[in-house]
């Protein structure tokens, strides 16, 4: 074979094992042989530049950075839908409809999937282009994040007409949406308000690596172009699953009105069921030629409609507004309603966001407001009924001051959030940070819960982390529910702490922005505290995965006198702050990008010892087998569940022996 027909080759596998896996959801092949057989190509197509094409799937990964998205007309204009609300709306509008036509209509029946549209141009099945909606005649060229969704085919299969377009829509999935929040939250950023728009802001990032790491979906829904070689809707969308497109298979074809009745009632139901948010339903004239007939008004097409279902809302009176400080002082304002049920529970509060949001709907205590539940955990207050707003209202004036210390609050340019600058004396912020020190990813101090660091900071014995390592026995006692024995495992429990690697420490610091995996980062990195705090800026930026927020933020706290005086008293009291000597030596990138499971009993190391190895040699240890898992470390009595999830999803399973072998 020669070399052109083996990149051939290994990129039609690939293309495959992406649709199995990305649009299916039935992968043949575990990630692990998935990832081989990417470097493989990914190692041929560096030693062939001649045969680099754009579409390969080693292009999936991004990197193109674009700093400004060039418009671009469309060549079918992107019309919106009319929308209707009730069933009423609907039957007026097959009455109008069948004063333009003749025949009998069938109507296919789609979700109306909530959030960017897109459309996509395919040359002789090769994708050229993907756009924007823009202002439905022109819009921004965003090809090259586009393509890093791998839901997308950049190749199509089966017999497509040579030139078309596609569209459809860009969402983001709860599941993904809540796991990228989880992490903003966790290293102290504000998380995303709701998937739409995150979606929607996803396309327009300049850096397309970035979006290649979001959890992204295309479902398509429409063709358009000369030539396609279909005559119904309902037809094309059964053509583009064909060709390789995820078309979600909700999509129904009826006969009459009554059909597509059941259909939006059933979906009003169930559509909280799926993984991705749906506001409605969209109607459309199956026939394409009756579509023709009917054509266009000035801004949507004749033969669709979308039917919006109702959001679950109710009104109820706000009583109050309560502010909230966070670890990072961050200040959340916070609703207290008085109590309502929606959508099955009972909701007392609401998120308010911030002070922008209170003056944008001019939400005022005693004010009868809408409260609605999207897909977020906590409901949200949508618009205030004005109607029944009290005469001597008065316009709500965001505080200005802390709430617990009283400091002046700041509102950096450009942020959102307002926040108590008063790092050292909030007690909040300390509270807040020595419960984020002695938390499970961090410190793990055994012994030592929330509450307890509550109790001890009001009693005035620790007012931050450092002191937690000079409190004594007799000191705790007298704090509430303290026996003998829970203070001196409190003790114990902190005084084991001081073996925790350098990662964690850094990461217990709460430096914002500062997370799990930017902590690992870093001490890998720098090696000790003080090579990373005398590092520059441009030094900090040029580290992996490191950009100017988090550099910014890590040089602002190792500026405060007082973190540099913690941290030397952290280290007289012999916390690990440099990676240990046997930990320089053994750092490799052999499992570098593997996700890896360790399941049973082990022979010569013990679990925890298998974990760093996998860490120290830049794997990633995962607690649970999934579609990402590159391979097993199996011992003895792995459960048997386990074994046939790992079978099931044709993972990879080796023995410690084979592991130890592979990092030799
Ligand atoms: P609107 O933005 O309210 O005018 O609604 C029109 C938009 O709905 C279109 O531009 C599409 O982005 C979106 N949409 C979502 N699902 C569908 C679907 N199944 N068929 C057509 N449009 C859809
Ligand atoms: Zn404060």
């Amino acid at each position: 074979m020669s070399i052109k027909q083996q990149i051939d080759q290994l990129r039609n596998e690939l293309n495959e094992h992406n649709y199995n896996y990305y649009v299916l959801d039935t992968p043949t092949i575990s990630d692990f042989e998935f990832d081989i057989k990417l470097k493989e190509l990914k190692d041929l197509e560096a030693k062939h530049p001649e045969f680099f094409d754009a579409n390969s799937p080693t292009q999936r990964v991004g990197g193109e950075i674009i700093k400004n998205f060039e418009t671009i007309p469309h060549e079918f204009r992107m019309y919106s839908l009319d929308n209707s609300y009730s069933k009423d709306d609907l039957k007026d509008w097959e009455i109008r409809t069948k004063k333009l036509i003749d025949g009998d209509i069938k109507y296919t029946c789609e979700l109306k999937y909530d959030g960017a549209s897109i459309s996509i141009t395919y040359e002789n099945g090769i994708l050229v282009r993907a756009l924007t909606r823009g202002d439905g005649f022109q819009g921004d060229n965003v090809t090259a994040n586009i393509k890093t969704i791998k839901s997308i085919p950049l190749k199509l299969k089966g017999d497509f007409p040579s030139k078309f377009d596609i569209r459809g829509e860009i969402v983001l999935p709860f599941e993904g949406f809540n796991k990228m929040n989880e992490e903003r939250i966790e290293i102290g950023e504000e998380p995303y308000r709701n998937p739409r728009n995150t979606a929607s802001g996803s396309l327009k990032l300049q850096d397309s690596a970035e979006v290649a790491k979001r959890p992204l979906e295309c479902l398509l829904y429409n063709l358009t172009g000369a030539n396609l070689g279909v005559k119904t809707q309902f037809e094309s969308l059964e053509k583009a699953r064909q060709w390789g497109f995820k078309v979600p298979k909700a999509a129904k074809l009826v006969s009459s009105l009554d059909e597509v009745f059941e259909f939006i009632d059933y979906w009003d139901v169930h559509r909280h069921d799926l993984p991705f948010e749906t506001d409605g339903v969209v109607i459309k004239v199956n026939s394409l030629q009756q579509q023709e007939e009917l054509g266009y008004t000035a801004k949507s097409p004749r033969w669709a409609i979308a039917y919006k279902f109702k959001a679950e809302q109710v009104s109820t009176k706000l009583n109050s507004i309560s502010y909230q400080v966070g670890r990072t002082g961050a200040i959340t304002p916070v609703a207290n309603l008085e109590p309502v049920e929606l959508a099955g529970t009972i909701v007392k509060r609401a998120s308010l966001h911030n002070a922008d949001q209170i003056e944008k709907l001019d939400i005022r205590v005693g004010d009868e407001v809408f409260v609605e539940k999207g897909g977020e955990i906590i409901p949200k207050i949508i618009a205030v009924d004005f109607s029944k707003r009290l005469p001597d209202s008065k316009p709500t004036e965001y505080i200005t001051h802390c709430p617990e210390c009283h400091t002046e609050l700041v509102r950096q340019e450009g942020e959102a959030q307002h926040y108590c600058p008063n790092y050292n004396g909030c007690k909040p912020q300390i509270i807040g940070r020595i419960q984020h020190f002695i938390s499970r990813k961090a410190m793990d101090i055994e012994g030592l819960g929330g509450e307890t660091v509550t109790l001890l900071v009001n009693a005035g014995l620790i007012s931050n982390y450092s002191d937690l390592y000079e409190l004594t026995k007799e000191q705790v006692i007298p704090l509430e529910r303290m026996a003998e024995k829970s203070a001196d495992n409190l003790i114990e429990g902190i005084k084991k702490s001081i073996n925790i690697p350098f990662e964690r420490v850094l990461y217990a610091l709460g430096i914002r922005y500062v997370g799990e995996t930017v902590a690992k980062k870093l001490s890998k990195h720098y090696k000790n505290v003080d090579a990373l705090a005398n590092a520059s800026q441009d030094d900090l930026i040029n580290v992996d995965e490191i950009g100017v927020k988090i550099a910014e933020s890590v040089q602002e706290f190792f500026k405060s006198e007082k973190n540099v005086l913690i941290i030397e008293r952290l280290k007289q009291f012999g916390l690990q702050l440099e990676i240990s000597a046997d930990q320089l030596k053994e750092q490799t990138d052999k499992l570098k990008g593997l996700s890896i499971v360790v399941s049973g009993v082990f022979e010569t190391l013990s679990r925890d010892e298998l974990k760093k190895l996998i860490e120290d040699n830049g794997g990633k240890v995962s607690s649970s087998i999934s579609l990402k898992t590159s391979f097993i470390i199996a011992g003895d009595n792995m459960g048997p569940s386990k074994r046939q999830k790992a079978e099931k999803l044709n993972i990879l399973i080796i023995s410690e022996k084979e592991f130890l072998q592979k990092i030799e």
